[in-house]
């Protein structure tokens, strides 16, 4: 599913106005898209006009940035080198559970009755 980045949207609604379904909210002036509803048409990607909302194959590279760049801000509010080093691993260790929390749904997924 799309993703809008918040940083780039001007709040312009032209991507609510062309989604077919109704699946983009306004919140706090930002687009939000429903991944519920949404219908991965793309309308919405090529009708804004600042390119802030992202494809499918652009959101990994943007939250793998986004999620350096929280580490990064975190570790530049740590002085000494033991806490710098347990925030690194302790974040490594959270990815591990993500990683395999998402790997038994995928799982989990493809066994799922309909
Ligand atoms: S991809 Fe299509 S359905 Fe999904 S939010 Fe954009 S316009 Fe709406
Ligand atoms: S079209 Fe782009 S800039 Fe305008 S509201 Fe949607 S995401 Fe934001």
């Amino acid at each position: 599913m799309p993703l809008v980045n918040k940083k780039k949207c001007i709040s312009c609604k032209k991507c609510v106005k062309k989604c077919p379904v109704d699946a983009i909210d306004m919140v706090k002036g930002k687009a939000l898209i429903v991944d519920e509803k949404c219908i991965n048409c793309g309308k919405c990607i090529k009708i804004c006009p600042v390119k802030a909302i992202l494809k499918d194959r652009e959101i990994v590279k943007f939250k793998v940035r986004s999620n350096l760049k929280a580490v990064k801000d975190s570790l530049s509010e740590n002085k000494s080198k033991k806490a710098k080093n347990r925030l690194v691993k302790n974040q490594i260790r959270q990815l591990k559970i993500e990683q395999q929390i998402l790997r038994e749904t995928m799982k989990g997924l493809k066994h799922i009755k309909l």
